[in-house]
């Protein structure tokens, strides 16, 4: 296949990145001087599980996903980075690689895995995951490309494997159902499906849903549901997880932002602590989260690159949920601050450094996840098993975002009325336009079309 042919048939596939960001993957796939590829199955977020078991259920569509990225950029080194303690990913990727060796594929585009020793969060991040595999320092706001390298999660290059080989668009996506529900597993559910009928797959609560709550996504990086009967899975859930309402993430999830900004300005005594321990300050860059505190506090005498330093801010959490010792935000105010800076059209032009100098202590500074999963309380549910169940699930009705990726919404190509079969293209994104098309999801009769959604109903 050439270049343009797999770029061809990631786009067709409607392919977004599955680790969260959503960024439409034929547009990082036309990215060229890249010499190295690195998937991420790092999976650095408490209780998920579904990228590790990914690995360990088919190591042969990753390693199939990563060659194809490497033919489409010409990259020659391909690097599978995933955490020294899953074995069982572990086990089957080596098997897979020696299985293969010895064959063209593999000469022509090698593949290895590159264990991670340490746990801790977030090593997925994608500026700490390429420092972390290649020493390679991404610049300020940059990007893996600056420095030669893409990267992708283990789910993207499952999917343009099975693209690839099989035809498959995304119609599915692998979500690990966690927490207090009766049988914590990893589902593969057609997108669309609503979270209340997802949750039955897992046996629904263990106790009253008032005592409940849901979270979407990571405990760190996620965010509460606020009805699971309209909140629905996309490309880039990787999961579900339900929380008694003391727990610590639902707590710290459920502060408005005017409260973070209250407390922010009454209590933080300029102690460090969140400088110290952010991940993108270890790594050298221009800034420091006590000072966005301090100017919240104060306002005057600030310098202006001290509040446009937002821009680096990559909302990991950490600072929020584990470095401040007064249970403050600076990200809350550099989230704030993302947005009063995109609504008055500011452009960042002066937070571009690229000569970037790690901090000395940073080794010793990175935030164990076993200290971070005790700080939030999920210690039981991040180590108990969660089963893989790869069934087939069927739903009666599907509710398909249009806007599941960064860009513009696809526009519906279908109407009321319509029959339609799985895996049939039901949007696309205008001509010229950044984002990605969207397949039915089931078979079954089109009930509704928006500018947003598209309804199927089986
Ligand atoms: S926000 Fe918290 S950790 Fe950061 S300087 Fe203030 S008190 Fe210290
Ligand atoms: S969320 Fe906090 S710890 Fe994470 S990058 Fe932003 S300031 Fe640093």
């Amino acid at each position: 296949m050439t270049p343009e042919e797999i770029v061809a048939l990631v786009k067709a596939a409607g392919i977004v990145g599955a680790g969260g960001a959503g960024f439409p993957t034929h547009v990082k796939l036309a990215a060229k001087d890249v010499d190295t590829v690195i998937a991420n199955g790092a999976e650095c977020e408490p209780m998920l599980r579904c990228d590790q078991q990914l690995m360990a259920a088919h190591p042969a569509l990753v390693i199939r996903g990563m060659r194809l990225v490497m033919q489409a950029v010409g990259a020659r080194r391909g690097l599978i980075a995933l955490k020294a303690h899953y074995h069982d990913a572990i086990a089957a990727l080596s098997a897979e690689l020696e299985r293969q060796k010895g064959t063209s594929e593999a000469a022509d585009w090698p593949v290895d895995l590159h264990i991670i020793e340490k746990s801790t969060y977030p090593a997925g991040d994608e500026f700490c995951l390429v420092y972390e595999v290649t020493g390679r320092l991404i610049p300020e706001a940059g990007l893996p490309l600056n420095v030669g390298c893409i990267v992708q999660n283990v789910g993207t290059l499952a999917n343009i494997a099975r693209a690839a080989d099989d035809g498959q668009p995304v119609t599915h996506r692998y979500v690990t159902i966690n927490g207090e529900v009766a049988t914590p597993k990893t589902v593969r559910a057609p997108i669309g499906m609503t979270f209340d009928k997802v949750l039955e797959l897992a046996g629904g609560f263990t106790r009253s849903p008032s005592e409940l709550k849901v979270v979407v996504g990571g405990p760190m990086t996620g965010h509460l549901v606020p009805d699971l009967t309209t909140e629905t899975i996309t490309k880039t859930t990787g999961g579900i997880l339900v929380l008694p309402v003391e727990n610590e993430v639902v707590r710290f999830m459920s502060r408005s932002l005017e409260l973070w900004t209250k407390r922010g300005k009454a209590s933080c005594d300029q102690c460090r602590d969140c400088t110290v321990l952010c991940p993108r300050h270890l790594l050298g860059h221009g800034f420091s989260p006590h000072e966005i505190m301090r100017a919240g506090a104060y306002g005057i005498n600030v310098k202006n690159d001290v509040l446009t330093a937002a821009v680096l801010c990559c909302e990991c959490r950490l600072c929020e949920a584990y470095s401040c010792p007064l249970e403050l935000s600076p990200m809350q105010f550099y989230r704030k601050m993302k947005r009063e800076l995109a609504a008055a059209g500011w452009k960042n032009d002066i937070h571009h450094r690229a000569d970037l100098t790690v901090e000395e202590f940073r080794e010793d500074r990175l935030v164990p996840t076993e200290r971070l999963v005790a700080r939030l309380g999920v210690g039981t549910y991040h180590v108990w098993p969660v089963a893989w169940d790869e069934s087939d699930v069927h739903a009666d009705r599907v509710c398909i975002s249009l806007k599941q990726h960064i860009g513009v919404p696809a526009v519906p190509s279908v109407a009321v009325g319509d029959d339609v079969a799985v895996g049939q293209l039901i949007g696309s994104p205008a001509e010229g336009k950044l984002g990605a098309c969207v397949h039915a999801s089931i078979s079954g009769h089109v009930v509704s079309v928006s500018d947003k959604t598209v309804v199927i109903e089986s």
